[in-house]
């Protein structure tokens, strides 16, 4: 097969390097030019110059083997129907692996944004490339793209050219690939300010001829004077890239007639003796202009960018400024290790990616005496940012987050309120788990909800900035206040129903506001907020309930407590059906003493028949509570005919007064109630408790005669006791 590109690229590749595996790159170059057939790029020529312009550039740079036959399949997996595994089976996973890494690079979506957004956004194509060969190769297609961007419609070549100002011609300069840099920089200001640099360009031109003729004339008369001396040297001379010029001027608000050094010529040579052998004779045939001596041989930059700089008046009184370094010098400094780019964009301290990559760029010296250029390469295998994520939201903001981040740091990354109101997560437009850990150039989008109850416990442990954990802390302690009302209203009702006591009853009015009087709330939502964080414990509260209904005054009614005996059959024999069972023996408990109209239940003792409590009787939850069941409680309802007299207690509150007890007597009497028993004490705070004992025979009765009592002055309360 005979191809003019495919020798060329070989001509110039073992220009630089003399163990170029021909077969690997004519196997690349062929199989390329096969697979892009039929393709053509917008200027109408066959597509497969692109890659080889781009295998070409990379060339230049001195790139191995396996990045050029890269750069020569760069689009074929994108474009064309050749797969991952065919290409890997050809050419190998190293291949294979670059080229997809410089497909992925080109997805990342770019969209113009503030300077940090711009500094992650390049962040992310370092920490998404893995190999650094593969931000090179997409330098050089983007190069190749700039140069031949005329037949893009004009939109697109000012949209291309931002991107190439702000996120490629940056790397490249952060890599110290300045030659690459500076193309990129001019042809996108052309597109981007295409009035300076036409006036920058005119003004160039109109003294083209004169320049040239002055630059060959000093290129001439240096290249004598040093070979009288025997130094070998290396000269060419410049025009300065348009964008530095650029720069200088609307920086330092200078006209081009009075920057200097538009011109520049630079001398190489071999050893540093010679460098300062070439600067003599240079300043002996030349004025310098005081003050724009620069030795950075002596004095190296902090990036280990060395050469002499002088600025020099020109016979023509035109100035130019000179450049002397060695070879090594030069090498380095084009291939990266250089870079007085610190200098160059005003920074005054080196950011967390500088220093990053001034670690590259110290392999890179460590490197560069390395005499095989493919093992020098897969030295800078790099994970720069092995400790970062870069992940996009919908909109294109990057965010960066610690390797292993999940969505949930990704959430409150953006916002307190889009994590506490996360109810999921779409990583690329598909739901993930919330454990997923995200990936370089994903796009996460939140899911949210105003429904929602908030962060749970567990994202406490999924979490991997420290700020979304503290933000997650800050909601369980006061931001999830509707979370906890429901826990809390939970964990009551849980307890609650072990006896038998819905949330119902716990919320009619005076069992809630008794309830909270005791935790000092207004409002029953503090109290199960409260109850839901755990300040308060549901033990504190079931006490709570249990005075209640201990001392629970009788007018209360408790419908729901049990449901009420219906269809009671059986006879009695105690004023006391029990359903299902005739003439059983029926003790009343001496617990609360229930009396006919109280709603009422049995329980079946062992072997001693069955004793009737009030329904509401604690000794009936207790029995639930400690026996686990309901099956020994049972049905039980007042006989229609019921004439007995049943005794009851009524603990009555009072402030101590005289004839207190008199009035009580007397008003029993009034109802015509027998009075078996009374006891008093009076309390150290001057109340005065009474215990009565009646002989009562309805529960009708029994409310008029707490009515009456309660009527009495100073009578504080009136409840049936309960043991
Ligand atoms: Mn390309």
């Amino acid at each position: 097969m005979e191809d003019i590109l495919f020798d060329r690229l070989i001509e110039k590749m073992e220009k630089v390097n003399k163990k170029v595996n021909r077969e690997f790159i004519k196997k690349a170059f062929f199989f390329a030019k096969e697979a892009h057939t039929g393709q053509f790029r917008l200027s109408g020529e066959p597509y497969y110059e692109h890659p080889y312009q781009v295998a070409m550039i990379l060339v230049d740079l001195g790139m191995d083997d396996v990045t050029i036959v890269s750069a020569l399949l760069h689009d074929v997996l994108e474009d064309t129907p050749v797969t991952h595994k065919e290409m890997e089976e050809l050419f190998g996973s190293e291949v294979v692996d670059l080229v997809e890494g410089v497909t992925k690079l080109g997805k990342i979506p770019y969209s113009s944004k503030e300077e940090q957004q711009i500094e992650n956004l390049r962040k992310m194509f370092l920490a998404m490339a893995k190999d650094i060969r593969v931000i090179i190769i997409k330098l050089a297609d983007r190069l190749h793209n700039m140069r031949t961007i005329k037949s893009m419609p004009d939109k697109k070549r000012r949209a291309k050219s931002l991107e190439t100002m702000e996120i490629y011609a940056p790397l490249a300069h952060r890599l110290g690939i300045y030659s690459v840099k500076w193309e990129l920089e001019d042809i996108s200001l052309m597109y981007l300010d295409p009035v300076a640099y036409k006036e920058i360009s005119s003004h160039i031109a109109q003294k083209r001829v004169e320049r040239e003729e002055a630059l060959e004339g000093i290129k001439k008369s240096i290249q004598e004077k040093i070979e009288e001396l025997g130094i070998k040297a290396v000269i060419d001379g410049r025009v300065k890239h348009f964008y530095s010029i650029y720069r200088k001027m609307y920086t330092k608000n200078r006209t081009l007639d009075s920057i200097y050094d538009l011109f520049a010529i630079r001398v190489i040579v071999d050893t540093i003796p010679d460098c300062y052998s070439v600067l003599g004779v240079a300043h002996e045939l030349y004025k310098p202009m005081p003050g724009r001596f620069k030795d950075y041989i002596s004095m190296p930059k902090q990036n280990m960018y060395q050469s002499l700089h002088s600025t020099l008046i020109s016979s023509n009184g035109t100035p130019f400024e000179i450049q002397i370094r060695t070879f090594d010098m030069h090498k380095t400094a084009e291939f990266g290790v250089a870079a007085h780019w610190k200098y160059k964009e005003g920074r005054s301290s080196a950011s967390d990616l500088d220093n990053k990559l001034a670690w590259v760029r110290q392999l890179l010296e460590i490197e560069k005496d390395n005499e095989n250029p493919s093992e020098f390469i897969s030295n800078l295998k790099i994970d720069l940012f092995s400790d970062e994520v870069f992940v996009f939201t919908p909109k294109g903001d990057v965010i960066s987050l610690p390797s292993g981040a999940t969505a949930i740091d990704f959430a409150f990354a953006i916002h307190s309120q889009i994590g506490w109101k996360m109810v999921g997560a779409k990583v690329n437009g598909k739901i993930i788990q919330l454990e997923t850990p995200l990936k370089n150039g994903d796009v996460v989008d939140i899911i949210t909800s105003s429904h929602t109850m908030g962060p749970s416990n567990d994202w406490l442990k999924l979490a991997k900035t420290s700020q979304a954990r503290n933000k997650i802390n800050a909601w369980f302690k006061k931001e999830n206040r509707e979370e906890n009302i429901k826990k809390g209203k939970e964990t009551i009702e849980k307890e609650l129903k072990k006896v038998n006591i819905t949330i119902k009853d716990f919320e009619h009015p005076d069992l809630q506001s008794f309830v909270l009087k005791k935790f000092s709330f207004n409002h029953i939502d503090d109290f199960y907020a409260t109850l839901g964080f755990g300040r308060i414990s549901v033990e504190k509260v079931m006490n709570r309930v249990k005075d209640y209904y201990a001392r629970k005054n009788i007018q209360l009614d408790i419908d729901n407590l049990v449901s009420k005996p219906t269809k009671a059959s059986g006879k009695s024999n105690s004023g006391v059906i029990v359903k299902g069972i005739d003439n059983c023996l029926i003790k009343f408990a001496k617990c609360c003493n229930p009396v006919p109209g109280d709603d009422i239940i049995g329980y079946i003792t062992r072997g001693r028949g069955v004793s009737v409590h009030r329904a509401d009787c604690i000794s009936v939850y207790n029995i639930e509570k400690n026996e686990g069941d309901r099956s020994r409680l049972i049905e039980v309802s007042w006989a229609e005919s019921n004439k007995g007299l049943y005794s009851t207690e009524l603990l009555i509150t009072a402030n101590d007064r005289t004839g207190l007890l008199v009035d009580i007597t007397l008003a029993l009497n009034e109802l015509k109630i027998p009075l078996r028993a009374l006891n008093a004490k009076t309390t150290k705070n001057m109340l005065c408790l009474i215990n009565i004992t009646l002989e009562i025979d309805s529960f009708d009765k029994l409310s008029r005669a707490i009515t009456k009592i309660q009527g009495i002055k100073e009578v504080i309360g009136v409840s049936r006791t309960s043991k």
